[in-house]
């Protein structure tokens, strides 16, 4: 294990996510044996003897596979064949990890979903400290904990000055009272989420070109430090196609949101969720489930935005990450540069 999450902490600390498709086990011999394994202890049986014959086979195959207390010592004790994490571990960052089905697992105290397969996601704020407690209870009582180091990163700090003081801070009653409406939209939008891990193919870009806003950067205008930018930028033409980054259920397609204008939220299972900003258009509705690479709207500028772009955030259990991350290098990045906004 100390291996797999030394890859991590790499990948996070170069910058580049690691393709979080397919989280194989690890390679050691012993993983190979882990099936029957898994089989027999998913198994709800508090004895031997209630289990019947499926059980009884679960059970034969597991005393075969398992033969000697030192090797099942090996198994359980030993993180390396019960639990692989994949990812960036690094502030902003996402980790994909699969573990033993039935197992429950927490980190830094609070539980986190698993799927029936036995997999999770992990995410880390931007102001994450240095490290994270993840720990997982296996169904057969053993209990490993991982302490994971999480890389610090810069964020870019942009002071504007000399800005109209009404531009930047000061709402009318009017605009206060469409902006908490909205908000409840956005709650409720979020009361619900799907145990099945859609993340896991991982993903891709939801429009391509230049990045013209990074996540986490601070915005301090005419002194006054505003909310660290929530996801990324991307600058393109209005009615520019956006398509799901990852297969979901929409949750949220609302038209006109006061900073947002066009908003669509897309729940990939498990808490991680996608929201696209500023959208001209939208040909989803709330419930729909799309593919990875489906179409849902487009490029626009509405709500607060200087021009047409379109901006993604990822959310983990409430926490934003980093969706540039997620996403990886974008496809033909240096070839699309159009106009900035
Ligand atoms: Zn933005």
């Amino acid at each position: 294990m100390t291996r797999m999450l030394l890859a991590a902490s790499l990948a996070g600390l170069c910058g580049c996510a690691a393709a979080p498709s397919a989280i194989a086990r690890p390679e050691e011999p012993v993983a190979v044996d882990i099936e029957p394994e898994v089989a027999a202890i998913a198994a709800p049986a508090p004895d031997d003897s209630d289990r019947g014959p499926q059980g009884l086979a679960l059970k034969a195959a597991y005393d075969a596979a398992m033969a000697g207390a030192e090797l099942r010592q090996q198994v359980f004790d030993d993180p390396g064949t019960s639990m692989s994490l994949k990812g960036d571990l690094v502030q902003g960052g996402l980790v994909f990890g699969e573990t033993l089905p039935g197992a429950k697992v927490t980190l830094d105290g609070e539980p986190v979903m698993v799927s029936e397969d036995g997999r999770f996601v992990l995410g880390f704020g931007r102001d994450h400290g240095q490290s994270a407690l993840l720990v997982i209870r296996h169904v057969d009582g053993s209990v490993v904990r991982r302490a994971l180091a999480i890389a610090d990163r810069d964020f870019p700090v942009d002071r504007i000055d000399g800005l109209d003081q009404s531009k930047v801070s000061g709402f009318t009653e009017e605009q206060l009272k469409k902006i908490a409406a909205d908000k409840e939209k956005k709650s409720l939008a979020r009361q619900a989420t799907d145990a099945r891990p859609f993340w896991a193919a991982g993903f891709t870009w939801p429009v391509t070109g230049r990045i013209s806003g990074v996540f986490g950067s601070q915005r301090i205008l005419n002194g006054e430090p505003k909310t660290p930018h929530s996801g990324v930028d991307v600058a393109a033409a209005a009615g520019t196609p956006v398509k799901a980054p990852a297969a979901g259920i929409v949750r949220l397609a609302e038209g006109d949101m006061y900073f947002e204008g066009g908003l669509v939220f897309i729940d990939h299972g498990q808490w991680l969720e996608s929201a696209f900003l500023h959208l001209s258009r939208i040909d989803v509705k709330p419930g729909d489930r799309v593919e990875a690479g489906q179409v849902i709207g487009a490029v626009g500028a509405t709500g607060r935005a200087t021009g047409p772009h379109m901006h993604w955030s990822l959310k983990w259990m409430g926490t934003l990450v980093d969706p540039q991350l997620a996403a990886g290098a974008m496809p033909g990045a240096d070839a699309a540069i159009p106009a900035g906004d």
